[in-house]
């Protein structure tokens, strides 16, 4: 049988995990369309500014859970086996202070600082840290391995992975899903397109999609080494604004983050922020930048600055959207709205969007005969 013709819209981590799955067994001839591609920095384009780490937030049961719990097993064979991908094993401690329970970023953290998470039998090395072990303010902690994936490596690793699977590259921007089953690099028309444009199918023509909105994240890249993975439910500057740090792999600097700010599409760093950013995850770990000469210990100004970074997470009310849907003529999978955990979850997602595509050309299929 002759391969589908298949169009990913989309170069992020979502559209690259789906089209290399979708290219593994020669069954489709995939091309990935997008505006933005590895390399690039945008602030339409998520990707690139994640940590980015596995930090588990799905529901207990949830199809989210399943997702995050089916992409561990992938994203530790590659930081296990496969140094190319630009993944290490890094110890995470996640600190919870009860006051954040009803915040913003304290609601994200609800699954992830439970004392009984879902997700304890998944990663390595789960436990509940003692009493005596738990930072100023902090009310409980738990600790386990994690991964830190350096995404400037990542992602034009999966680019690779798929290049040598026969996969093709175009850029182009769509006003409607529907354009891009025209530009199949055979110059047929393409029997599906899977739709991971994140956010901006909130605009795209055929999709606008209202349940997505923005989760602005604001980061600081610095060189300094804090030897550890580390989170705080909330903070006291403000109900959306939190701390976490971690080192991304193969020298990509350390990420001082963040925010979780809904509905805001500021783009820009704002300096205010930056620096508190800053000086909480020095006080949350000094060790960030050490003492000085005199034994005090420094501040800020011990950060040594790569960039300040800016991206919206594309969060969607009602989470992920996968799922087929017949668009002016074109049958269409989407697979979008992957919030804060892009990443965490891809293999996951995508795996679930390959099953959706295979099951709508199963049916095809049978149509034409
Ligand atoms: C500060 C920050 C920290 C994060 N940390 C983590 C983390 O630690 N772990 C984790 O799992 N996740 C994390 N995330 C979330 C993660 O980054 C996102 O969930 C993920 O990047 C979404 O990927 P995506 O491929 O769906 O969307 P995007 O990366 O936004 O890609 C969308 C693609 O669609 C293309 N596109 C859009 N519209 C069109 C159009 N009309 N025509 C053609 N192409 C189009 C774009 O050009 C782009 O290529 C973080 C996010 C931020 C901002």
């Amino acid at each position: 049988m002759a391969p589908n013709k298949i169009v990913v819209v989309g170069g992020g981590v979502t559209g690259l995990t789906t089209a290399l799955l979708l290219s593994r067994d020669g069954s489709n001839q995939v091309t990935v369309a997008a505006k933005h591609m590895p390399g690039d920095y945008d602030i339409e384009y998520c990707s690139p500014w994640a940590g980015a780490n596995y930090l588990p937030v799905g529901e207990p049961g949830s199809d989210h859970a399943e997702w995050e719990k089916n992409t561990w097993p992938v994203l530790a064979d590659l930081a296990k086996n496969n140094p190319r991908a630009g993944i290490h094993f890094q110890r995470a401690v996640i600190n919870v202070r009860a006051k954040d329970a009803q915040s913003t970023t304290g609601q994200w953290f609800s699954q992830l600082g439970s004392s009984d998470p879902w997700y304890k039998n998944v990663v390595p090395d789960f436990r509940l840290l003692s009493k005596e072990e738990l930072g100023p303010n902090i009310d409980s902690a738990n600790s386990f391995t994690s991964v830190c994936i350096n995404t400037a490596v990542y992602l034009p690793w999966l680019v690779s992975q798929c290049l040598e699977n026969g996969v093709v590259f175009k850029r182009a921007v769509f006003k409607h899903i529907s354009d891009a089953a025209y530009v199949h690099h055979s110059g047929s028309k393409a029997d599906l397109v899977v739709n991971c444009t994140g956010l901006s199918s909130r605009k795209l023509g055929g999709v606008e999609d209202q349940k997505l909105l923005p989760a602005r994240g604001q980061i600081v890249v610095v060189r300094n080494d804090p030897g550890v993975m580390a989170s705080i439910s909330g903070s006291d500057d403000a109900d959306d604004e939190v701390c976490y740090i971690m080192m991304r792999a193969a020298g990509g600097g350390t990420i001082l983050g963040g925010s979780y700010q809904k509905n805001n599409w500021e783009s820009q760093p704002d300096p205010s922020l930056a620096i508190r950013i800053m000086k909480r995850c020095i006080e949350l770990c000094p060790d960030l930048v050490g003492k000085d000469e005199n034994g005090k210990q420094r501040g800020i100004e011990g950060l040594d600055i790569i960039r300040h970074g800016v991206g919206l997470r594309p969060l969607r009310e009602g989470g992920v959207r996968l799922e087929t849907e017949k668009i002016g003529g074109v049958t269409v999978v989407h697979n979008y709205g992957h919030g804060g955990f892009g990443y965490q979850a891809s293999w996951g997602c995508s795996a679930a969007a390959v099953k959706l595509v295979n099951s709508a050309l199963g049916e095809k299929s049978k149509a034409r005969l």
